[in-house]
Parts: C-alpha cells; structure tokens; sequence
C-alpha cells in the first residue's frame, strides 16, 4: 500500500488523507496526555479500544438521525470518517458535577444537576481551552447564531441518548466533550465530529461508583487500562471483563 500523506496528528489521534479528497481516516493511539499535555504516558490498547467504542457510540447516534463524521471501522485502530473543518468551540454537557466545575463553582464531585448543563470553551492549547460563553462564540465568528444553536439542541438530544445507553449498562454518565465540524463537501451542513471514548467523557459504575474513564490516567488511581476495558466489556465489544 503507499505512504499515506498525514495531515494531522493530535494528542490522541493521526489524520490520514485518502483517495477521496472528502473523506479522512482517522489513526486511533495509545497515547495518554492530561492537564494540557504537561501529563504524559500510554494505555495498553486504547487505541483499539477507543476505535470500537467511538464507532458503537457514533452508530447508535447516527441511528436516531444525529449527522455524525464516522463512516466506517476499517481495522483495529483505525475509521473512516467524513472531512469537516472543526468549529473551534468543544461542548461539555455535565449530568452531575465533577472535575473543573467541581473546582471553579466549590461544590462536591457527584452532586446531580437538576438538567443537563451545556458549557462551551474555545479551542486554543497555548489558551489552555477556556470557558467562554455564546457572546464570545458569535463576536468572535466561531460560529453563527444558527450553528450554535442547532449545536447546543443537537448535543442534548445527544445526551438523552448516550445517559440512556450508558444506564442500561450499569454507567452513569457524569459529563463529556464534544466536538463537532462543517462537512468540506458541504460547509452549511454540521456534524458531530473526533471520538467520544473513555477519554472524552467522565464514565462512573453505577453501584460501586468506580470510575472507567481517563480520570484513572489523571489522578494515578491505577488499573487505567482495565477501566478502559471493562466500558467495552460491558458495551458488547471484548469477550471478557478481564485483559
Ligand atoms: N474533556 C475532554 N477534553 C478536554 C477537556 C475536557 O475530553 O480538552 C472532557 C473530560 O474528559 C470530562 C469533561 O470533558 O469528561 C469535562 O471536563 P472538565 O471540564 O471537568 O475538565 P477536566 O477537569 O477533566 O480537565
């Protein structure tokens, strides 16, 4: 097979062009970074693991007509997905509060939201990602009033969906990112975008209350790989709990 011409390559996951100029694969790794890229290290297997995950999280969605950029799994690590031009804007919808609204409002990790709570910050590493509100997203043009706001609907139709998985195997789902871009076949058209995995979202076991997520990786409370894991177990896509 030739080279593939790489066209980006993030924390977690390498861009490849293909023959189609509208369509992208996207390389899945076990990279691990954390606290804007001051935390390094590598999960056995994420890659593959997020790969799977992200495909049956993208099919359910797409599956109640939510537009996603995923297209197919061709291997272990690697999707084919649909080249967009990301909006610069990530979504956090929180169901319970944990992590930086935890640390920024004062209140305990676990307390429950009485609805969803949908944050936006812009995406900027050298800005560390800061939260901004929806005047600053139409001031500043990262997107239109009309994007965003079928942005913020989309991604609570898509929580309905994801909190109602997730519970049906015994996960609460405390918050998570999203991403999403303009189709660059066509730009009026917005999809959901990049991976929702283990890494993206805060993933809780709903009767001892362990955490199956990146947070593991995050605050050193070990068996990273093994929580990884345990979320595919559960969602149908390793044959058993253990490694
Ligand atoms: N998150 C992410 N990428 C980011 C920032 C946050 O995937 O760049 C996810 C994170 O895994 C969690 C949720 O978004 O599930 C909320 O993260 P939070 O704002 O609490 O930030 P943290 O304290 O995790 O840095």
């Amino acid at each position: 097979m030739a080279e593939r011409t790489k066209l980006y390559e993030g924390k977690a996951k390498v861009l490849f062009a293909t023959d189609d100029p509208h369509v992208l694969v996207q390389y899945f790794k076990d990279d691990a970074t954390a606290f804007n890229g001051v935390k390094k290290g590598s999960i056995h297997d994420k890659g593959v693991i997020n790969n799977k995950i992200t495909e049956r999280l993208m099919t359910i969605l797409s599956a109640v007509g939510i537009p996603v950029h995923f297209l197919e799994r061709i291997s272990e690590r690697e999707q084919k997905i649909r080249r967009v031009e990301i909006v610069p804007v990530e979504l956090v919808v929180r169901n319970r509060v944990a992590g930086s609204m935890a640390k920024r409002l004062g209140r305990e990790e676990g307390e429950p939201l009485s609805r969803p709570v949908v944050e936006f910050y812009y995406k900027s590493d050298p800005l560390d990602d800061p939260l901004i509100t929806l005047d600053h997203i139409e001031v500043f043009g990262w997107a239109s009033t009309a994007e965003i706001a079928w942005i913020q609907q989309t991604a609570l139709r898509i929580n309905d969906v994801l909190l109602g998985y997730f519970a049906s195997i015994g996960i609460h789902l405390i918050d998570y990112k999203l991403e999403f871009g303009r189709l660059s076949q066509n730009p009026a058209t917005l999809v959901l975008a990049d991976e929702i995995s283990p890494d993206t979202c805060r993933l809780w076991d709903m009767k001892t209350g362990k955490r199956l997520d990146k947070d593991r990786f995050r605050r050193d409370l070990g068996d990273v790989a093994e929580a990884y894991h345990e979320v595919a177990f559960r969602m149908g896509l390793m044959n058993s709990p253990g490694m």
